[in-house]
C-alpha cells in the first residue's frame, strides 16, 4: 500500500528548464525575474504593487514595519494560525492580542475583532485560514474609522475569491507564501501586496538592507556607487531561481485550484451523513481554495480526532492535525488568561486530510473509506 500525503506541490519539467535558464543567465540573485513575478503576481491578485521578499513571516514583518506599528502598539491576530501571524508584532515590539473564531470558517470577524479591541490597537492581521477568505467587509467598516491597519495574511489564500476578487485586493496590505505547503511554490518565498506606492517602496527599500542604491543599479555601474544605509533594513530578498519557478508556478494557479476544489466537493459528497463529522465548505461571502480540507469530529462521531489520525495513519495515510493555537505554545504562555472557546474547540477536534493535485479518486477513496470505517468500528464497539 503506497502512503499518501497529506499535501504535494504541483511542478515539472517547466520549473526544472525555468530554474536552469535562471542559472544559464548568470544573474541568481534578486533581479529581472523577481521583477517580472511580481508584476505577474500583482495582475492576478489585482493588486497595484507587489513586492517578492523571502516568506511570508518575512512579509509579515515588513508590512508592520511599513504601516509604521512598533512598541506599545497592540495588534489583534487569531490564535488559531501558523505561529507566524502571532511572531510578526512581536518582532515589532508590539503585543499580539488574540481574537477567536467564527466556528464556520476558521477566520476572525468584526465581532471577535471587536471584542478583542483596546486602546492601544493599531492593527488587526486578519487570516484566510486554510484557504477560507476572510469576511473583510465588516472587518474595514470597523477599523477603518478607528484608523486601524487591516493587515491580510494571505499565505493560504491564493486562488481564492472573496466577493468576486481575489483575496487580499481588499486589505491595507496582503501577505502571501511561497512554502510547499500553500498552493504555489518557490521552495520558500513571500510576497507583500498593496495599493499604497509609498507602503511598496518603503517594503522594496527596507528588504535589501534599506539600501540607497538597490542591487541591480550597483551591478550596472562601472564606477563604484555610493550607497548609503538611510535606516535599519533587513535582507529579505527572493532569489531569481526562485521567482523563475514562481513564475510557471503562478501559470499553474487556476488549474491547481479547479482540481482542489474537485477534489473537495468530492470529499464532502462522499462524507455527507457520517453523524458527527463536519467538512469545511465554501463560505457564502466567497470561494476557497482548499489549501486545508479540515474535518471537524465531536460526538457521536466516536472516534476522537487523534484517534481518527492514528487510524489513518495505520493505513498509510497521512493526515495532520487541525491549525494550531498560538496561544498554547509556551512562547505565548506569558500573555495571560485568554477566552479562544471557539479556537479551542477546532484546534482539539479538527484534523486536514490529503489533498493535492495529482492525487487520484482512487487515493482520496481510499481516505474516505478509512474515515467510514473508523466511524463504523466504533459504532460496534460501543
Ligand atoms: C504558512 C503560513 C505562514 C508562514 O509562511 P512562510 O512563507 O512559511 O513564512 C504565515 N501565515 C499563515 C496563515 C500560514 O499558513
Amino acid at each position: 500500500m503506497s502512503r499518501i500525503n497529506v499535501m504535494q506541490p504541483w511542478l515539472g519539467e517547466e520549473e526544472i528548464a525555468a530554474v536552469a535558464d535562471a542559472i544559464r543567465s548568470g544573474w541568481v540573485a534578486q533581479g529581472p525575474r523577481v521583477l517580472e513575478f511580481e508584476r505577474a503576481f500583482a495582475r492576478r491578485m489585482d493588486a497595484q504593487h507587489a513586492v517578492a521578499v523571502s516568506s511570508c513571516t518575512t512579509a509579515l514583518h515588513l508590512a508592520l514595519v511599513v504601516a509604521g506599528i512598533g512598541n506599545h502598539d497592540d495588534v489583534v491576530v487569531p490564535s488559531f494560525s501558523f505561529i507566524a501571524t502571532t511572531n510578526a508584532p512581536t518582532y515589532v515590539g508590539a503585543r499580539p492580542v488574540f481574537a477567536d473564531i467564527d466556528p464556520e470558517t476558521g477566520n476572525v470577524t468584526a465581532d471577535t475583532v471587536k471584542a478583542a479591541l483596546t486602546e492601544r490597537t493599531r492593527a488587526v492581521i486578519v487570516v484566510d485560514q486554510g484557504g477560507v477568505p476572510c469576511d473583510l467587509g465588516p472587518i474595514r467598516a470597523l477599523c477603518d474609522p478607528l484608523g486601524i491597519v487591516v493587515i491580510e495574511d494571505a499565505a493560504c489564500g491564493a486562488g481564492s475569491t472573496y466577493r468576486g476578487a481575489p483575496v487580499g485586493a481588499r486589505a491595507d496590505i496582503a501577505c502571501w507564501s511561497f512554502h510547499p505547503r500553500k498552493l504555489l511554490t518557490t521552495g520558500e518565498g513571500g510576497m507583500i501586496t498593496t495599493a499604497r506606492a509609498a507602503w511598496a517602496d518603503r517594503a522594496r527599500h527596507l528588504r535589501e538592507h534599506a539600501m540607497s542604491v538597490s542591487a541591480a543599479d550597483r551591478h550596472q555601474s562601472v564606477l563604484p556607487p555610493a550607497e548609503e544605509y538611510t535606516e535599519v533594513g533587513f535582507n529579505y530578498r527572493m532569489t531569481d531561481l526562485q521567482a523563475a519557478m514562481g513564475l510557471v508556478q503562478l501559470g499553474r494557479l487556476d488549474d491547481i485550484v479547479a482540481r482542489r476544489r474537485e477534489l473537495a466537493a468530492r470529499y464532502r459528497e462522499a462524507l455527507s451523513g457520517i453523524p458527527g463529522l463536519r467538512c469545511i465548505d465554501d463560505p457564502d461571502h466567497g470561494t476557497s481554495n482548499f489549501q486545508s480540507f479540515w474535518v471537524e469530529v465531536a460526538p457521536p462521531y466516536r472516534l476522537t480526532r487523534d484517534g481518527l489520525l492514528a487510524h489513518l495513519a495505520a493505513r498509510e495515510i497521512s493526515a495532520r492535525r487541525g491549525i494550531m493555537a498560538a496561544h498554547r505554545q509556551p512562547a505565548y504562555d506569558t500573555t495571560g488568561p485568554v477566552s479562544l472557546p471557539v479556537t479551542e474547540r477546532l484546534t482539539d477536534n479538527t484534523l486536514i486530510l490529503p489533498l493535492f493535485h495529482q492525487m487520484t479518486e482512487h487515493d482520496q477513496d481510499r481516505v474516505v473509506d478509512a474515515v467510514r470505517s473508523a466511524a463504523a468500528l466504533e459504532e460496534k464497539r460501543s
